[in-house]
């Protein structure tokens, strides 16, 4: 049936017909109207005051504890540009969705009607009790850093931008393994960072921390080569100029990737941003992650056909998809179980080692270096890891083992794609209907 119309027609004409792709369902059962007294008044006024006298309660008693609030302004959505909030919403239905089906974690779109980084984190702040935890979501940069950087600082939940560390994870835990074929080690390669955006400072910071050596790591923007003390530049950038390009390079791409091991391309849709003659001047063995979306900075044949031994890309229809939903779900997940009050960059570290362990374990090749989203098992075995990490960290208000959190997860998304699968089955959601497209004259 999906063959009769391109994926855009489709879901434009889904998206209309179920009206979304979130709903809110009771989890409690309700035999009767009377039974209202307990979820409601006068019931309810109990677990109240229980809150009351301690507030940590909340997450005990009420849907806190389970529950992320997916924010966004629209100012950077996709390859969609500034759209405003409305127009993100099924962006970040999406995103709920994708933290539901693989990790069972509940969450809720806020697109909110706001221009700057003070306006975000003000109505954030105020928005706080009633979520264990936020992920922000397609907010342009340099507004973005103000905002994680703040409500770090202000909420004693975690607090994740995807597009920042969601994408870190993935191309940490996507290149350990690509360097692992082509035998380099991270702390000596040369590494090109195209694009110093939301998601290009996030990865080379995490790259930094994981051993990278910064003095071999060259960022380039739509200016070019990042150089300390090079004008115009925000204080994020400024502060990873000053680490990076210990050769001091100036010039464009062409020059930065001189000799390169490595390019990551978080820059602009391609192709033609990468250029062939580009990759040929890199080192042996050229690993290029070009993935700008929709398109990728350089087609993966153009790239593979110009040299480069490994290549990904943003895409499902390519191998090798660097892919958020790898990350950020397992990370809410275990980060929720144990009542977390943020999310340090040990975190993130640990979920790129089970990433990348997990698609060892399955047998790397030039093809396979990162596991499919559909590898159900990798999410619990992420948020196992995690919670380990999190109660070591300190910022664990609950202790849960390694072992009791990979049995719960296991469990609880088995029990979610049960009920869901009933729910479809029994048609109360709608089967999806033969769509065709209208052609003209027809
Ligand atoms: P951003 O707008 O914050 O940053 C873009 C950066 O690219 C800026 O520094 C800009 O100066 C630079 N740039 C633009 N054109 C350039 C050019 N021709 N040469 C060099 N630099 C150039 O955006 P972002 O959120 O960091 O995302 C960047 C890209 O990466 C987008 O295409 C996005 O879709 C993609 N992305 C992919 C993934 C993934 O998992 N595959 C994740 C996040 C972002």
């Amino acid at each position: 049936m999906f063959l009769l119309v391109s994926t855009e027609v489709l879901a434009e004409r889904l998206h209309k017909l179920y009206k979304g792709k979130l709903s809110i369902f009771p989890k409690v059962p309700i035999q009767s109207h009377e039974e209202f007294a307990i979820w409601y008044t006068p019931g309810v006024a109990s677990p109240c005051r229980e809150i009351a006298k301690d507030v940590d309660k909340v997450h005990e008693y009420t849907i806190k504890g389970n529950l992320v609030a997916i924010v966004s302004d629209g100012s950077r959505v996709l390859g969609l540009g500034n759209i405003g909030p409305e127009a993100s919403l099924p962006v970040m239905e999406g995103k709920a969705l994708l933290l539901k089906f693989l990790a069972d974690v509940d969450a809720f779109p806020i697109c909110l009607k706001a221009s700057k980084a003070s306006e975000i984190i003000e109505t954030v702040l105020r928005l706080s009790p009633t979520f264990g935890g936020i992920c922000l979501e397609d907010i342009d940069a340099p507004k973005c850093f103000e905002v994680l950087e703040a409500l770090n600082h202000e909420l004693d939940i975690p607090v994740i931008h995807d597009d920042q560390q969601g994408t870190a994870v993935v191309v940490l835990a996507a290149l350990k393994n690509a360097l692992k074929i082509v035998g380099k080690r991270l702390s000596d390669i040369r590494s090109v960072h195209l694009g110093a955006g939301a998601a290009g400072l996030s990865v080379a910071r995490l790259l930094i921390a994981s051993g990278a050596d910064p003095s071999k790591m060259i960022l380039v923007d739509s200016k070019g080569i990042l150089y300390a003390g090079r004008p115009g530049m925000d204080r994020w950038k400024e502060e990873l100029a000053g680490l990076t390009n210990g050769e001091g390079r100036t010039g464009g791409l062409k020059e930065a990737m001189e000799g390169a091991d490595v390019v990551i391309g978080l820059s602009r849709p391609g192709p033609g941003v990468i250029t062939k003659e580009m990759i040929e001047s890199m080192a042996d063995d050229p690993i290029v992650f070009a993935l700008a979306n929709p398109y990728p900075e350089i087609s993966p044949e153009e790239a593979l056909k110009a040299g480069a031994r490994i290549v990904a890309t943003g895409r499902s229809d390519f191998p090798n998809q660097v892919n958020n939903a790898l990350a950020t779900p397992a990370i809410f997940r275990a980060l929720l179980d144990v009542r977390a009050k943020g999310a340090p960059i040990e975190v993130f570290l640990a979920a790129a080692d089970v990433i990348a362990q997990y698609a060892e374990e399955k047998g790397l090749k030039e093809d396979f270096i990162v596991p499919n989203i559909g590898d159900e098992e990798l999410y619990a075995r992420e948020a196992s890891a995690l919670v380990e990490v999190a109660v070591r960290k300190g910022i664990a208000r609950l202790r849960v083992s390694p072992e009791e959190e990979y049995e719960r997860v296991v469990s609880r998304i088995k029990r979610l794609r049960e009920a869901h699968r009933i729910m479809i089955t029994s048609s109360i959601i709608p089967h999806i209907p033969i769509i065709q497209e209208a052609k003209e004259g027809i």
